[in-house]
């Protein structure tokens, strides 16, 4: 290969890409590459991402095992791709690089009703799969990525669903897997490996493996691709199509009366609103229990820009809904159920002292926003306002802690503002698995300019150090992937066991490096 020019090898690698997924499933051409290296997140805009030298679209687990040998053979990093909102780890950063787009695996496999999963491909959406489950009375959930994010990329990262208060975080949701694995070798996990067609369940034989790829944000891309997944449905008490009004942006939702109701409790402080939450859990009602900050109300109710400075402008949230929570109460099993969720509700209010929000907020905010929570669209909008958000840490701990951190976001705020723009406070508190655990994420807006996310990205990397030098994970850490690890491995003391992992399945280090770890 030493002989042989640069372009010359490019062919060759073309050529060998083409001839394992069929012509126009193999793209080099500058106007596609160019659409692969970054969107919203940091990366591009700091000028640390490249344009992949290939992005190819394998049609099922043995076109994707094709690719990983060819990337193995030339030694190409290559990156798996879901509906690629993550470009933190997605955009390539080293030249050669291999995009594996899953677009052309888009299948709804199978849908059990009796036994309540899916079996599904890595393109299937969250919207797809809802919409098919809730025919079934079924559901699932959807991360505020908005439900045009793959089901299957939400089941390896992250997974704080605004329904997981109820169904748990989506990684705890995954059933079988069939798995390429970074050195081409095919692994079925769960029941899949016993019949490659029945997933229903997670173990198999042996140590249950999704260790290797999930936890708070998985393994980002670094233990090779996950072609076909069972994930578990649930029983879902709506309508069996979604009960749009409108279209997008000026969509509303509206559902039924019967089975669904909406609060919007407000609180003096923080501490207020986590009592209210521990006592919804403790009394295992509701589907949804959010603290949302004030700048979510603004960011997901304005249908366009001007609405939404002239809004803020006029404090219409910033004045009503500070330290409040959302809740959503469902009649899972009738409408008796709700009403007694209801009775339950009144009594939770009342003793933590909450109160309603004005009904005018309530009917503003409710119909356009709050069912987001149970299938998002709006999350986008999150960045529209400045073209991206950022996080200075995203813990996940007890509700408790979770006021304690979004606390220290207020100072962040003050200390960091400008180039943080006006948010209120970035005070995000979620509450899942019946409020046995608290999730803070300290989100706000900040223009999309390398000035100013170069500045907060490195006050971002001088926290990650600073906490980890007093032994302490502020969450944010692992969305960056491989060069976290590398830092936090020593300290927690995994990064054994992780290089270890990495080097056993891929000796060539093509599984989108540095994730999930480095290797020497
Ligand atoms: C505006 C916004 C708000 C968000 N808020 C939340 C939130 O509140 N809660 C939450 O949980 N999440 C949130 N997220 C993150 C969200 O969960 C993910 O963006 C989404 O689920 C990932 O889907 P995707 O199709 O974009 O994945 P991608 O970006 O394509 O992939 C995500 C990662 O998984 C890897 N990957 C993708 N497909 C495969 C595969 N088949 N096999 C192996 N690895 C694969 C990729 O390499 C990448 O590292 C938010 C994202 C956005 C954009």
């Amino acid at each position: 290969m030493e002989n042989i020019s640069r372009h010359e090898q490019h062919e060759e690698i073309f050529n060998a890409f083409e001839a394992a997924l069929g012509k126009g499933n193999v793209k080099d051409n500058p106007a596609t590459v160019n659409a692969y290296f970054g969107d919203w997140l940091p990366p591009k805009t700091l000028g640390q991402s490249i344009p992949p030298e290939f992005v190819v679209l394998p049609n099922g687990t043995m076109e994707t095992q094709a690719v990983v040998k060819i990337c193995n053979r030339y030694k190409l990093p290559f990156v798996p791709v879901g509906s690629n909102q993550w470009s933190l780890s997605t955009a390539p950063t080293l030249p050669g690089t291999v995009i594996i787009d899953s677009k052309r695996m888009k299948e709804l496999i199978e849908i059990d009703e009796d036994n309540m999963f899916a079996i599904i491909e890595p393109y299937l959406t969250v919207a797809q799969l809802h919409a098919e489950a809730n025919k079934r009375g079924l559901y699932i959930g959807s991360p505020e990525a908005s439900a045009q994010s793959s089901a299957l990329a939400g089941h390896t990262f992250q997974g704080l669903w605004g329904v997981a208060y109820r169904l748990g975080v989506s990684f705890r949701n995954v059933l079988g897997m069939e798995w390429v694995l970074p050195d081409g070798e095919i692994l079925r996990t769960g029941t899949f490996s016993l019949d490659p067609d029945c997933g229903y369940w997670g173990k198999g034989p042996g140590p249950d493996l999704r260790g290797m790829m999930r936890g708070y944000c998985g393994a980002l891309g670094g233990i090779g691709m996950i072609t076909k997944m069972a994930v578990k449905l649930h029983p879902y008490p709506g309508p069996k199509v979604w009960t749009a009004q409108g279209h997008i942006p000026n969509m509303t939702t509206t559902m039924p009366k019967d089975r669904f109701h909406w609060e919007l409790i407000k609180f003096d402080d923080l501490e207020g609103a986590a009592r209210y939450m521990y006592e919804v859990g403790r009394a295992e009602i509701g589907g949804v229990v959010q603290k949302w900050p004030t700048v979510y109300y603004i960011w997901w109710w304005a249908n366009c820009n001007e609405e939404y400075w002239t809004e803020w402008q006029k404090r219409t949230f910033q004045d009503n809904v500070k330290h409040t929570v959302g809740t959503c109460l469902w009649g899972f099993t009738s409408d008796e159920q709700l009403e007694y969720e209801k009775r339950v509700l009144e009594d939770i209010i009342k003793d933590t002292g909450g109160r309603r929000v004005k009904q005018e907020i309530y009917d503003m905010w409710i119909p356009r926003a709050a069912n987001n929570w149970i299938r998002d669209t709006n999350g986008s909008r999150m960045m529209r306002p400045a073209g991206t958000f950022l996080a200075l840490t995203l813990a996940s701990d007890t509700i408790r802690s979770s006021v304690d951190l979004v606390k220290q976001g207020y100072k962040w705020i003050d200390k960091f503002s400008p180039p943080i723009l006006d948010c209120d406070g970035p005070d995000w508190i979620g509450t899942y698995d019946f409020s046995h655990f608290g999730f803070a994420e300290t989100d706000f807006p900040v223009e999309k300019t390398p000035e100013d996310l170069g500045d907060l990205m490195g006050k971002i990397m001088g926290m990650v150090k600073e906490d980890l030098q007093k032994g302490v994970e502020n969450g944010i850490g692992p969305f960056l992937g491989g060069p976290y690890h590398e830092m936090a491995g020593p300290v927690f003391k995994y990064d054994k066991l992780l290089k270890g992992i990495k080097k056993a399945i891929d000796p060539n280090m093509v599984s989108n490096p540095p994730h999930n770890i480095s290797v020497e």
